[in-house]
This record gives structure tokens, sequence and C-alpha cells, in this order.
């Protein structure tokens, strides 16, 4: 994943978004979580993935990331769970928003490790029906999350 996995890209990501919100639709706090929410994800991302991460699209290294993913899933599962609940804690989240939480990390833990069985096993050898599978899940919970965040 050397562009959309790189720190330069998470970097200029969270940066754009956090500038763009802010300053051009004049949602500051909007714009500050987006920014922080990017950050986050290459923290976590740093911390799970197998030494994928490059500092810069392009450089072929280092190659950084502490590999929990391979080396310890359940505690990866354990750590990405537990971040999700300290910032539904942190945002005052409702029960539907930890449901959701909840219910796709859940679902997440097949992805994780071979020894759980999911719907992987449909995807072995199609990597275009993965890549799919995943952006479609990545649109799906971030719709579900700006509908259960909502206040009422
Ligand atoms: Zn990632």
């Amino acid at each position: 994943m050397p562009y959309s996995h790189s720190v330069g890209t998470a970097l200029v990501a969270a940066l754009a978004a956090w500038l763009i919100i802010e300053n051009g639709f004049g949602r500051a706090v909007l714009g500050r979580a987006v920014g922080l929410g990017i950050m986050s994800h290459l923290i976590l991302d740093l911390v799970t993935h197998g030494h994928d991460i490059v500092l810069w699209p392009g450089l072929p290294s280092p190659k950084l990331g502490l590999g929990l993913y391979e080396a310890a899933p359940f505690a990866a599962f354990i750590i990405e769970f537990a971040y999700g609940i300290f910032c539904w804690r942190v945002y005052r989240g409702g029960r539907g928003l930890l449901a959701l939480i909840v219910i796709g990390n859940l679902a997440n833990l097949s992805f994780l490790s071979p020894a759980i069985p999911g719907p992987e096993y449909y995807f072995a050898g199609l990597p275009l029906v993965v890549v799919t599978v995943v952006f479609v899940q990545i649109v799906v919970t971030l719709v579900l999350i700006g509908v259960l965040a909502r206040r009422v």
C-alpha cells in the first residue's frame, strides 16, 4: 500500500482535510476531528501493520509497522476495539453508535486471523473483490456513523 498508507500521505491528508473543512466550510471543530481521525488511523496502522508503511510514497525504506496483525491478531483486535470505545466515550456517543462500534469490530475479527472463519474464505484469489468489499464496508460504516453520531 505505497500510496494510501505512507506516513507522508497521512500527514498531508490530515492537514488538507483539516484546513479545507475549517477554512473552506467554516467547520473548525469538524475539521480538527477529521484531521485527528486520519492521524489516529496512521498510528493504529503503525501498531498493527507488518512492515509495509513507508515514510513517503516511492521511498523503498524504511518500512514501518509493528506487525500485530500477523504476530498477535487478537491483541490488534483489542487495541482497535479499545480505541473505538475510547473515541465513543470522548465523543459521548449514544447506544446506537456504541452498538455499531461493537458490531463493526466483531465483524472484522475473521479478517484478522485465518483461525477465525469468515466471508473472506470466498474471496481467496480475488484481490479486486476483497478491495471492493473493504471499500463498501468503509462507505457503509461511515454513513452509519454519520447517522448514529447525530445529536438529536
Ligand atoms: Zn489503514
